[in-house]
Parts: structure tokens; sequence; C-alpha cells
């Protein structure tokens, strides 16, 4: 058997045996006014969930700093913890690929909740790799990353309505701080000289980022970092980037930089110098505790990095002095 499809089949298992010994949460187990315990796959939903759920919630996300999505298989302390989870709630869109059967199965059990799918399909780019699927990197964009917050907060209180005022004020807050997020965005890429506007990147992540803002965005790899980078693809980028002269290329936190690196060097043995213009944070965030550990603090460092390396402007520490 495939490694993939046994540990798949062990996931299976395990969580069946949760639920035959009562593991899952029972309705009466739980105390209403114990917090609530969210389980979220990535580290931008846990933002969400805290910033939303405030003293109301207890969060864990699965998925922690530098953890790619697309390859993520769930552990057993992992189908533990969403077996006991009171909400599960998950990107969707294809995002956590590995997790699908796990998930599928959870939601006849639990509240599950696929976050992304909410939006609207007329606001999604499709998939390179897939007919019927979309890139699900919404979150790159603040103001599609909004309306995923409204799901978030709507997930909480069908949870949870006793704390609906609670739940829809501090949504509210978050709201009118991402509103400011996306003008300092949008004020800080547009000082990107036009021809500049290039964001060559480890995988394709940044397609909603680059519609935002009118970049042109170039991924080593496709939507998921599932497929490899050939060499043929990896010449034709470095022809890219020396009749374009772009001279700044991007490394992600959850992606290897070996491409990269293999960019850079084909460009130099041309005799044209590309430079690492920074880490974005692409498919998780930074180290919890930190700034760059909210999603605040992961798109003002994304923007903040690539309009200075560019040849825009935008202050050293980000839009509010925070960045280190
Ligand atoms: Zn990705």
């Amino acid at each position: 058997m495939p490694v993939a499809v046994a540990s798949r089949a062990v996931g299976g298992m395990l969580l069946c045996a949760l639920v035959i010994a009562g593991a899952i949460t029972h309705p009466f187990s739980a105390r209403a006014d114990d917090p609530l315990k969210v389980v979220t796959t990535t580290g931008m939903i846990a933002d969400a969930a805290k910033q939303v759920g405030g003293e109301f919630v207890t969060v864990r996300a699965l998925m922690g700093p530098g953890v790619d999505p697309h390859a993520y298989r769930q552990t057993r302390s992992d189908i533990v913890a969403l077996a006991k989870a009171d909400l599960v709630l998950w990107h969707g869109l294809y995002l956590e690929a590995q997790m699908e059967d796990v998930m599928q199965q959870l939601r006849a059990k639990q509240k599950v909740v696929a976050v992304a799918e909410s939006l609207p399909k007329n606001l999604l780019v499709s998939h390179d790799d897939y007919a019927n699927k979309f890139d699900p990197h919404v979150w790159m964009n603040p103001n599609l990353w909004s309306r995923v917050i409204l799901t978030i907060r709507d997930a909480l209180i069908a949870a949870r309505p006793a704390q609906e005022t609670a739940f829809r004020s501090n949504a509210k807050k978050h709201l009118a701080e991402l509103a400011r997020l996306a003008s300092y965005t949008t004020k800080v890429l547009a000082s990107v000289p036009a021809d500049s506007r290039v964001l060559l990147t480890a995988h394709d992540a940044f397609n909603y980022f680059g519609s935002a803002y009118g970049f042109e965005v170039i991924g080593i790899q496709g939507i998921s970092t599932e497929s490899e980078a050939g060499l043929k693809r990896i010449t034709d980028l470095v022809n890219t980037l020396v009749s374009r002269r772009i001279g700044a290329v991007f490394v992600e936190s959850s992606v290897s930089d070996r491409n990269i690196r293999a960019l850079i060097e084909g460009a130099a043995a041309k005799g044209h110098t590309v430079v690492i213009g920074g880490e974005l944070f692409s498919d998780a965030m930074g180290e919890p505790g930190t700034y760059e550990g909210t999603y605040i603090g992961m798109i003002d460092h994304n923007t903040t990095i690539i309009s200075r390396a560019l040849g825009g402007s935008a202050p050293e520490k980000g839009m509010l002095g925070k960045l280190s």
C-alpha cells in the first residue's frame, strides 16, 4: 500500500475509534460558559478566529510557521484535537489537499466549516491544474479575506449563539483594521514603478495579490507545491529575468528556496544580477507571538518588502512601525 493511502486509512480508523469511544465532545459535557474549542488548519484562519472570538474561544492551529498546507498531512495528535473540537475551521478550495478525506469524515459528526468556500465564485481565480477548481490563496488580498472574516464570525455565532453581540463587535473592529491594511497596501504598492511590477516567487501563491495591485505574478511551481519545476521551466524563467531586466526575486517561508537559487545562478551566468528581494510569507505566517505571526503583520511584511525591493517607497518598519 502506498504511504499516502496507508496514512489516510490510519487517520480514518483513528477517527472512527474516537467517535465510538465518545472522545468527540458531547453537547452536554461542555458548560455553556467554557471557551469554545476551535481547531483550524492554517495560522491565518486561527488568527481570524482569535480576533473575532476573543475571550470566548481557545484556538489551536494545526499548521505552524513554515508549514506548507498543500503537502501537510494530519498527525495522530491532530486527529485527536479535531475530534474534540467544538468547531473546526479549515480553508477549503483544495488548499489542504491531503486532509480532504479526514475533513469529509469529520463533517458527518461535527461543526466543520470550509471558510474560503463561502466566497462568490466570480471573485475566485481558476486553478491551473484542475479545470473545476479555484486558486485557494485568497488571503493575499485583504479585501477578499475580509469576506472570509464574516464567514468565520457567522460560524462562531452558530456554534455559540449566546456570544453573538461580542463576536459581531470584535469582527467589526477587525474589519476596520483590515480596511486600513488594504489602504496601506494599495498605497505602497502603487509607488513601485510600472515596469518593475513583476513578482517572481517559488510557487504561484500571489495571483490574488497580483490582480488586486496590478502586478504580474510568476511562480516557479504552480498553484500547488505538489508539482516539481522542470529544467525547461527554470531555463525559460532565467531568460525572462535577463530579457526583462528583473532585478529581484522572492523566497517563501513555506517553500524550499532551491529553485530560486537556481534562477539567480542562471541569470548570473548570463551576466545579469538578480538579488533575493526578501522572504515572503505565502502560505504560513511568522512565529507565534511576533507581529509577523499575525495576519496583519504577515501582509504588512510582504507588502513592505515587495515595495522596497522593487523600487517603491514604504516605511522600513511597515504600516505600524512594528516589522522586525
Ligand atoms: Zn500555496
